[in-house]
């Protein structure tokens, strides 16, 4: 018995990381979107998932200028992930090129609704003065509420929810 036991902890230990990286169905709740963030040596990985209302105030393609403006915007904005996620400035954390997808974004109407899928990530000069990082766009979109996440580093895994006034995720 004690070795089965021993042998499903470890098929467990390692599942975490791979299901939290599966695109595995999530819910689609406005207000709500969930983070992934994975950090190794120096490199700072991190998916969000979260309704496209909850950044646009909309989900259909955009029907008038102002509509469009918006999207275009959210766009130029997703292009730099320092404008959404803050690292804290001693670590010395520079954007790697992002990745955002949404029905959105190639003028899908079939849906309803959309989610975007935003992929980002930062390469830190110095990993060991690492200590948190600020979901800005919490401050930036009144329409997002909670973002529920998951942080993975090589000694640790847990889940936390960043409110608007509860923006900080701490590292160490
Ligand atoms: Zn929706």
């Amino acid at each position: 018995m004690r070795s089965t036991a021993f042998l499903v902890t470890i098929a467990l230990s390692s599942l975490p990381i791979a299901g939290l990286l599966a695109a595995d169905p999530h819910t689609h709740a406005h207000g709500k979107a969930e983070l992934e963030v994975t950090i190794q040596e120096g490199k700072i990985q991190g998916v969000f998932r979260s309704p496209m209302d909850n950044l646009l105030g909309f989900e259909h393609p955009p029907k008038t200028d102002t509509q469009r403006k918006s999207l275009e915007r959210l766009r130029q904005r997703l292009g730099d992930a320092t404008v959404l996620f803050r690292p804290n400035g001693e670590a010395q954390c520079a954007a790697r090129a992002s990745e955002a997808k949404s029905s959105m974004f190639w003028g899908d109407a079939n849906a309803g609704h959309s989610d975007l899928e935003y992929r980002f990530g930062f390469d830190c000069k110095k990993p060991e003065l690492l200590k948190q990082i600020e979901a800005t766009l919490l401050k930036d979109y009144p329409r997002l509420h909670e973002i529920q996440t998951q942080l993975v580093t090589p000694t640790a895994q847990r889940g936390v929810t960043l409110k608007r006034n509860n923006r900080i995720l701490t590292i160490q």
